[in-house]
């Protein structure tokens, strides 16, 4: 069984916590794209653990974790998240993370070229991380960065970093005024936080190609949703990686696959990170109310996110685009406070109710939400373990995001713990 876990929006939609529930049923657990910039929140028996660059995976220690060729990797952080996860007990070693040899290497010059970039901004900046992960995906674009396989060959490693700094020290130093980067600095880098992960290191492609002949269950782990994917996203405003399913198994080293199934991670509400249009933005007392209660603060940055109700046009956009064949919806506790639930149900663009999610920035800046209101179920369901113990307005509202997003939605999630959910045949 080959899985997809995405998200249908702007991410933060609680894939971690579904990842987490779901991998005990497969062998293996693959992250694709994306890089340190988001972060997915497990609670469990470890308590709670907030992982950027490992798959969510990593918490059960029969199964094994891949970070795949898609993906962008600061071996610093790498390095301080698995420390973290040894002090707590966790098991790291080689048969419970692989990392791609083709994977690309995220250098502390991009980290450093994402701020340089967002303060040069200003006021107009995009609200990124600063992780580097821009400036990184370029690179490799541009085939000017070092991948996880590089280590494997000391030899050569500091000519291909002279090379680098040479030609990043034009932007760097020359472009922004900056102070240049030295390749003794970048070698001591890649030195003290790569050589350790050396033994991880190996061609994922045949690896996951051997699994799936011997009959192994791979899990492929999105970061964000829909909405930030490059291609299909609100484009300037979304991630430089591509977080749609179809690019699982190419981001995960073996295009030649199939998927049997996606699993769209889609939350009751909406939230969003950083910058750019948010059309069913609720802002005031409203908002902040439901930022309260859905604790809606970034995993990775700590940074308040911007909430709105439910929004179809949105999150039918993003089911689509994803090829979701089944969704889990999550965080519908949250709502447990509202006597009227807002949902956002259409935009109306200069004067015209628009139903489909525009293609680009133009309309979607000046696109207003039409909200309707459903009745609320106005008590605590997060004790819920089967459909029947859910308040008739629950169910109703439930049924109601199933016609919306035209795709069943196969399990509930009505709390942050692994077993608060509840399977929906
Ligand atoms: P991810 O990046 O998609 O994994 O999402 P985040 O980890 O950024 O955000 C999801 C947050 O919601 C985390 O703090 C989870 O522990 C929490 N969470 C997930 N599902 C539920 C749920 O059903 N109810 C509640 N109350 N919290 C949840």
């Amino acid at each position: 069984m080959l899985t997809s876990i995405v998200g249908t929006n702007w991410g933060d939609e609680g894939k971690g916590r579904m990842v987490d529930l779901l991998s005990k049923s497969y062998d293996i657990v693959v992250r694709y794209q994306g890089g340190n910039n988001a972060g997915h929140t497990v609670v469990n028996e470890y308590g709670k653990t907030v992982l950027n660059l490992l798959p969510s995976g990593i918490l059960r220690p029969e199964t094994a974790n891949v970070l795949g060729p898609g993906m962008v990797i600061d071996l610093e952080h790498l390095s301080k998240e698995t420390q973290t996860l040894k002090d707590r007990g966790v098991e790291i070693t080689p048969e419970h993370l692989v990392l791609s040899s083709r994977a690309t290497i995220c250098l502390p010059y991009h980290r450093l070229l994402d701020v340089l970039e967002e303060e040069r901004l200003g006021s107009k900046k995009f609200g990124s991380t600063r992780r580097g992960i821009s400036p990184v995906y370029a690179d490799k674009y541009m085939k000017k960065t070092l991948r996880l396989g590089d280590l494997l060959y000391p030899a050569t490693l500091r000519e291909k970093v002279e090379d680098l700094v040479e030609w990043k020290n034009l932007t760097v130093e020359k472009g922004y005024g900056s102070a240049p980067i030295k390749a003794d600095g970048l070698m001591d880098w890649l030195l003290a936080y790569g050589k350790p992960f050396v033994p991880f290191v190996r061609d994922t492609s045949l690896y996951l190609q051997e699994a799936i002949t011997a009959g192994k269950s791979i899990m492929f782990e999105a970061q964000l949703g829909a909405l930030r994917d490059v291609d299909f996203g609100i484009y300037p405003y979304t991630s430089a990686s591509s977080t749609l399913a179809a690019y699982a198994t190419l981001g995960a080293g073996i295009p030649f696959a199939a998927l049997d199934q996606v699993i769209g991670i889609m939350k009751a509400y909406s939230s969003c990170v950083g910058e750019g249009p948010f059309t069913c933005e609720l802002f005031g007392e409203e908002g902040d109310k439901l930022r309260e209660a859905g604790a809606e603060y970034g995993a990775a940055t700590g940074r308040p996110r911007r909430v709105g109700g439910f929004d179809v046009v949105a999150s039918r956009y993003g089911t689509k685009m994803q090829g979701c064949t089944a969704i889990a919806l999550t965080k519908l506790d949250v709502l447990s406070y509202m006597e009227m639930i807002p949902v956002c149900v259409a935009y109306e663009i200069r004067g015209e109710r628009c139903d489909s999610f525009p293609s680009g920035i133009d309309d979607l800046m000046v696109a207003k939400p039409i909200y309707e209101y459903l009745p609320g179920f106005h008590c605590d369901i997060s004790h819920c373990r089967s459909i029947e113990e859910l308040p008739r307005e629950a169910i109703d509202y439930i049924r109601f995001i199933e016609s919306a997003v035209d795709c069943p939605i196969r399990y509930l999630s009505v709390g942050p713990e692994r077993e608060a959910y509840i399977w929906m045949p």
